[in-house]
C-alpha cells in the first residue's frame, strides 16, 4: 500500500512585484520557516521569495496552487523584528511590503541561486615553514619566494593584501601549502576587529562628561539630540558611549552617516578606539560579496558595530543595544525613489521598538529634531565649545549687493577676496546655490516679493508660461511687470548669470586652477575623493560648487569661501532651501582655515540683515531654528504639519491631469481634516520628455495622513488610468 503524502502547506510569500500584495504556494514538502527565501514559479519565469506567513487554508482554488521550486532552508530566516519594521514602513510609506522586504536585502540574497559568500582566508607559516630557509625555495620560484619573506616579516596575511605582493599569489600559495610550509585560517571577511591595543580615551570636557552621564542614567527607549558645532566632540562622545554600553555584553550597534565618504574616517576611528568590537560597513559602494558577507555578520551577531548608509537602517541586529545617527540633518537619508524612506525616521522607530536608546546628532539639527527637542519629546545635550582649540571660527560677513554692480554675478568685493587668496596662495570656494532651484520674482527697490495670496509661499517664475506659480497650492496668475509695492518698473527674476560665473572666473583669473564640484563632476565613483586629495595636496586654487565638500575634512589652506545667488534659498519655494543653506554655510565655516590663517566667509546678498545672516555671523544656530520655526508655524509648514505628495508624469500632460484630478476629488471625499491642494506643475513641468505635476496633501498629525492614504492609494491603484501612467507617494517629502 503506497501511504499517502502528508497534505502540503500554504505559504504567503511576498515578490518583488509591484502589486501590494502576497502570493498562496504550496509548500511543496519543503519545511520552510517563516523569513525564509523561496524560489516560485510566477508567470513564465523564477522569483526569489520571502515566506511571510503559513496556513493551512487559501482563497485561490487548489487546482491554481503551484508549489514553490526550492527553498534555501539552510540559510538564516529573515528575523521577525526587521520584519516588523520593513511592514511598517512599507505601510507608512505606502510601499508594496515585497518590494520593500526584497530591496532590503544584499543584492546576492535577491538572486534565485542559493547565496553563497565566498570564504576568506589568512594565511601564516606553519611550524615547518619557520623552520625552513628560503634559500630552500628554487630562485625560479620567485613569487612563493616573495611570499615566504612577506609572511616571515608580517606574522599573518590577509588575502586581500596578496595581490599587492603579486597579481598571481594564488597558485604559489597554495605550492606553499602543499609543501606544508603555510597554513590558512578561515576568516570573516570585512570585520575590522584588530589585536592591537586601544587607543586611550581622551578625558571628556565638562559638556561631553554631562552628555555621557544623561545618556546612560536613561533606560529603554530614549531619543537624545546632541548638538554641537563641528570640532565640539560628539563623535568622541558617540565612541565612549559605545564603549560603555557594549563592553561588558554581547550587544551591537547601529551608527548611519549619511554618505559613503563618510565612512572610512569614521571606521578608522571606531577602530583604533574601540579595536575589541568586531565593525562592518554596509553601504553602496562595497561590492556584492562582501556586502553580502557583512551584512550576515550583522545578522548573525558577530558584528558588534555596524557603520552604513540609509538602507543599513534596515540590517537585521538580533541584540541590538543603542543607535546612533549622525549628522541626522543631512538630506541624503532620505530615500528619493521606490520606497522613499527617511533613515533618521525609520531608525527613530527602530530604536523605539528594540526599546534603546537613540542618539542623533548635528552642528545644525533639522528643524523637525529641533523641534522635538524643544518641545521635550528629546532630550537634548548641548557641546557649547570646540574640544581642542586648534582653530577659532571663521569670520562670516554679507556682502550687500545693493549697492555695487555685479560683474556676472560677482561683487568687486569678492573678486578682490578672491585675488588676494590667490596671491597668497590660498585656496577659496565659492559656491553657488542653485540646488532645486526655483526663480522668484523679486523687487530690487523696495524688496518686495511675489507671494501666493491663498498660502503663504512664494510664487516661481515660470518664464516660458509667462506665469506666476504657486507650488504649493497650485494658484496661478500672470507674472506681473511692474512692482506692486513701490512701482518700479524693473523686475527681475532673481539669480540671473550663475552659469557664467565658472567662465568668468576663469578670465578674471587666466593663471588660477580652477576646479568645479557639483553632481557632474563627482558622478564618476572616485571623483569627490580625487578632488578632496587635490585640494590637499594644493593643486586647486578655486573651488567652484552647488554642493559642499565633504564633511569630515579640514582644510586648512582654505580660507575664503564666497557665497553667492544666495537670495534664491532665502525666499525659495521650497520652504526648507533656507534651513539647507543655514546647514551648509555652518558646514563649511567649521571646516575652514585654522589658528593661523582664520578663514573667512562672505555672503553677497541683496538682504544682509536678514535673520538668517545675522544668526549665522554669530554662529549662533539656536536664534535661526527659533526663528525659523515661527515661521513654519505662521506658514503651517511641517514640523507643525505633515505632508505628502503624489507625483505622477506620463507622455501626455492630460493623463496626468485628470489622474490628478480624480485624485483630489477623491481626497476631499476621503479626509475632512487633511487638505489637499490643486494639482502643481513643478518648476521642471516636462523631464526627460515627460510631464509632471504633483498634489499636496497637508495634515495636522502624521495620523490624518496615514487614515487618508491608507484609503487613496488602494483607489488610485484601481484607477483605470493607474497604469497609463507613472506615479508614486512622497510621505514626508524633502523636496517638491
Ligand atoms: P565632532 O564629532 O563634534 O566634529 P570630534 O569628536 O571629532 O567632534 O572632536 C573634534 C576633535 O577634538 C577631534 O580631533 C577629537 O579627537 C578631539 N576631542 C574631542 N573630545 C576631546 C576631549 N575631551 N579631549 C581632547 N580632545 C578631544
Ligand atoms: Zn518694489
Ligand atoms: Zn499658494
Amino acid at each position: 500500500m503506497i501511504p499517502t503524502p502528508p497534505p502540503m502547506g500554504i505559504l504567503q510569500v511576498a515578490l518583488d512585484v509591484p502589486i501590494d500584495s502576497l502570493f498562496d504556494y504550496l509548500d511543496g514538502g519543503f519545511d520552510v520557516a517563516v523569513g525564509q527565501r523561496v524560489v516560485v514559479p510566477f508567470g513564465r519565469r523564477r522569483q526569489i521569495g520571502i515566506v511571510v506567513g503559513k496556513s493551512a487554508v487559501s482563497e485561490v482554488p487548489s487546482a491554481k496552487l503551484k508549489a514553490i521550486e526550492t527553498a534555501f532552508v539552510d540559510e538564516p530566516p529573515l528575523d521577525p523584528d526587521t520584519f516588523a519594521l520593513l511592514r511598517f514602513c512599507a505601510d507608512y510609506y505606502q510601499y508594496p511590503l515585497g518590494q520593500a522586504l526584497l530591496a532590503s536585502l544584499p543584492g546576492r540574497l535577491r538572486q534565485t541561486e542559493p547565496a553563497v559568500s565566498r570564504k576568506q582566508y589568512a594565511f601564516r607559516l606553519s611550524a615547518v615553514g619557520l623552520a625552513a630557509d628560503i634559500e630552500q625555495l628554487p630562485r625560479r620560484k620567485l613569487i612563493q619566494r616573495k611570499l615566504y619573506a612577506a609572511l616571515l616579516e608580517h606574522g599573518v596575511l590577509h588575502e586581500s593584501a596578496l595581490p599587492e605582493i603579486s597579481a598571481s599569489w594564488r597558485g604559489a600559495m597554495q605550492g606553499l601549502q602543499e609543501s606544508g610550509w603555510v597554513e590558512a585560517d578561515e576568516v570573516l571577511a570585512g570585520l575590522s576587529a584588530s589585536v592591537s591595543a586601544a587607543v586611550p580615551p581622551p578625558p571628556l570636557n565638562e559638556d561631553q562628561t554631562a552628555a555621557l552621564q544623561r545618556m546612560q542614567a536613561s533606560e529603554g527607549f530614549k531619543a537624545w539630540l546632541l548638538h554641537g558645532i563641528t570640532g565640539s566632540g560628539k563623535t568622541e562622545v558617540y565612541m565612549q558611549w559605545l564603549q560603555q554600553m557594549l563592553a561588558d555584553n554581547d550587544g551591537q550597534a547601529l551608527v548611519l552617516v549619511p554618505e559613503i565618504n563618510l565612512t572610512p574616517q569614521l571606521e578608522a576611528r571606531f577602530r583604533s578606539r574601540l579595536p575589541h568590537l568586531p565593525m562592518v560597513a554596509l553601504h553602496s559602494n562595497l561590492g556584492e560579496a562582501e556586502r553580502l558577507q557583512n551584512w550576515r555578520l550583522a545578522q548573525s551577531g558577530i558584528a558588534r558595530i555596524v557603520v552604513g548608509t540609509r538602507l543599513s537602517v534596515f540590517t537585521p541586529l538580533p541584540r541590538l543595544r543603542l543607535v546612533i545617527v549622525d549628522e541626522e540633518h543631512d538630506g541624503s537619508y532620505k530615500q528619493q525613489d521606490s520606497m522613499r524612506y527617511h533613515a533618521r525616521d525609520v531608525a527613530m522607530v527602530r530604536a523605539q521598538r528594540a526599546k534603546v536608546p537613540i542618539v542623533l546628532g548635528s552642528a545644525t539639527p533639522s528643524l523637525e529634531t529641533w523641534h522635538n527637542a524643544q518641545t521635550g519629546k528629546y532630550g537634548l545635550l548641548t557641546l557649547q565649545n570646540r574640544a581642542v582649540a586648534k582653530s577659532q571660527l571663521p569670520r562670516i560677513g554679507c556682502i550687500d549687493t545693493n549697492r555695487v554692480e555685479l560683474q556676472d554675478g560677482l561683487s568687486p568685493a569678492l573678486i578682490e577676496a578672491l585675488r588676494q587668496r590667490l596671491e597668497r596662495k590660498e585656496q577659496s570656494l565659492l559656491f553657488i546655490n542653485r540646488r532645486g532651484y526655483s526663480p522668484v520674482l523679486l523687487c530690487n527697490a523696495c524688496h518686495w516679493i511675489a507671494s501666493c495670496t491663498r498660502c503663504s509661499s512664494r510664487l516661481v517664475v515660470h518664464l516660458r508660461q509667462s506665469r506666476l506659480r504657486c507650488h504649493h497650492c497650485g494658484h496661478e496668475q500672470k507674472i506681473v511687470r511692474q512692482c506692486p509695492s513701490c512701482g518700479n518698473a524693473d523686475l527681475h527674476p532673481t539669480g540671473h548669470g550663475t552659469q557664467r560665473l565658472e567662465e568668468t572666473l576663469a578670465r578674471l583669473f587666466p593663471m588660477a586652477r580652477i576646479q568645479r564640484v557639483d553632481r557632474d563632476s563627482t558622478r564618476r565613483k572616485e571623483a569627490l575623493a580625487d578632488i578632496l586629495q587635490a585640494v590637499h595636496a594644493d593643486e586647486i586654487d578655486i573651488l567652484v560648487g552647488t554642493q559642499m565638500l565633504a564633511k569630515g575634512h579640514d582644510f586648512p589652506n582654505l580660507t575664503l569661501v564666497g557665497v553667492v545667488d544666495t537670495d534664491s534659498a532665502l525666499f525659495s519655494p521650497d520652504f526648507r532651501a533656507a534651513e539647507r543653506l543655514f546647514a551648509q554655510l555652518m558646514q563649511v565655516s567649521g571646516r575652514a582655515g585654522r589658528a593661523d590663517k582664520p578663514g573667512e566667509v562672505l555672503i553677497q546678498t541683496t538682504f544682509p540683515e536678514h535673520n538668517l545672516f545675522n544668526a549665522l555671523r554669530k554662529h549662533d544656530y539656536v536664534a535661526y531654528a527659533d526663528s525659523q520655526l515661527q515661521e513654519r508655524q505662521l506658514a503651517q509648514f511641517p514640523p507643525y504639519a505633515f505632508l505628502a505628495l503624489l507625483r505622477a508624469e506620463a507622455n501626455q500632460y492630460s493623463l496626468v491631469q485628470d489622474f490628478l484630478n480624480d485624485a483630489l476629488v477623491l481626497a476631499r471625499q476621503l479626509s475632512e481634516h487633511v487638505l489637499t491642494y490643486d494639482p502643481v506643475r513643478p518648476q521642471m513641468e516636462k523631464l526627460k520628455g515627460m510631464e509632471r505635476a504633483y498634489l499636496l496633501m497637508q495634515g495636522e498629525s502624521r495620523l490624518q495622513i496615514q487614515q487618508l492614504l491608507r484609503q487613496l492609494v488602494p483607489q488610485l491603484r484601481a484607477h483605470p488610468l493607474a497604469s497609463k501612467l507613472r506615479w508614486t507617494v512622497d510621505v514626508d517629502p524633502l523636496e517638491f
